[in-house]
């Protein structure tokens, strides 16, 4: 690991960190130390830092906000790399949309709605940046954000290669890109619209989030995907698990498909809430509730 630090120190531009704890870059406010935790300032350092990961052999996760992740305590081995500095925005003629990885959801979608450029503006208010949500697939009432993907930036610091959308295999909350390499950035395809009706639609969505995702306390919006034809809080809820803790974990009595993080509770109070949410409903309702959101640092 050193001798990985004194090669990063010669070339490379941005953070490196060392030991840093993941419950600063998560919405839980969870997960332990970071060997070494990275935010690259360009492409070309995102490059080099990877291609120094691999001559040393570190194993390394691409995060955006960490809305989405569930850190253990005892952190995560190698690098993490952050990606907030690669926020590059270019509009392209015909609706099209270059954005690296970094950009913030949010900040892309009031863009687009300005420029009058619609198909995102349903993603308002979902917290994470533009890496995240292709890697999720993020999705919210009738649109996933796969919908308007024309290619989908790869990299894995030996060069960077475009897939199709036709290439991808975007479903509910999945995008089969975990593993396939770093996401560096997309080209959306997005398409014209009245940037009136964009802004009205867009304060809606906004306004309707604010009034039904009341919830106390730090969380990671929903655990548990829904299951084809239900709905993962109505399965919760009957398997009377609102409001059940685990230390200072609880199942949010606002949302039960969120599990808030009151104050100090630790990961491991909120994975074992997790499985006894999961053995809950599989007793009451006969389903195993798959999980949203993606574990990081834990053993099988
Ligand atoms: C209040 C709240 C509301 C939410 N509402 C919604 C919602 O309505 N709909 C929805 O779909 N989600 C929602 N989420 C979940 C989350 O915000 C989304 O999944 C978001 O897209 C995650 O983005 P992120 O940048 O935070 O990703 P992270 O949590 O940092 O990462 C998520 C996954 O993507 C991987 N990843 C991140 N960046 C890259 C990259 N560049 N290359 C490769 N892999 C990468 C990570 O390794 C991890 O596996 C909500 C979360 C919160 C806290």
């Amino acid at each position: 690991m050193q001798e990985l630090l004194e090669n990063l120190q010669i070339g490379f531009r941005g953070e490196i960190l060392t030991h840093e704890p993941m419950s600063a870059h998560t919405s839980w406010k969870l997960g332990g130390p970071a060997d070494l935790f990275l935010v690259p300032e360009s492409r070309s350092d995102l490059q080099l830092a990877l291609r120094l990961l691999r001559q040393h052999r570190q194993p390394w996760l691409a995060i955006g906000n960490g809305t989405n992740l569930l850190v253990s305590d005892l952190g995560v081995r190698g690098a993490v790399i952050q990606l907030g500095k690669l926020n590059k925005i270019e509009f392209l003629s015909g609706g099209k949309i270059e954005v690296e990885a970094g950009v913030q959801l949010s900040q892309l979608i009031k863009l687009c709605c300005q420029q009058g450029l619609g198909g995102l503006e349903e993603l308002s208010g979902i917290p994470g940046m533009v890496g995240g949500a292709l890697l999720m697939n993020a999705g919210a009432l009738e649109t996933e954000i796969g919908n308007s993907v024309s290619q989908i930036y790869l990299t894995d610091g030996q060069g960077e290669w475009a897939l199709r959308r036709d290439q991808v295999d975007f479903a509910y909350r999945y995008s089969g890109l975990e593993g396939r390499g770093l996401i560096s950035g997309a080209r959306l395809q997005l398409k014209k619209v009245d940037p009136v009706v964009l802004a009205a639609q867009r304060r809606q969505v906004l306004k309707r989030r604010k009034e039904v995702q009341r919830v106390n306390g730090a969380h990671a919006g929903s655990v548990f995907k829904n299951p084809p034809g239900e709905k993962a809080w109505q399965l919760i809820d009957k398997a009377g698990m609102r409001g059940v803790r685990k230390g200072s974990a609880e199942v949010s009595t606002e949302h039960c498909n969120h599990i808030v993080n009151q104050g100090d509770a630790s990961a491991a109070d909120v994975l074992e809430l997790i499985r006894a949410v999961q053995q809950a409903v599989l007793r009451t309702s006969g389903i195993r509730l798959e999980l949203e959101v993606r574990l990081v640092g834990w053993e099988e």
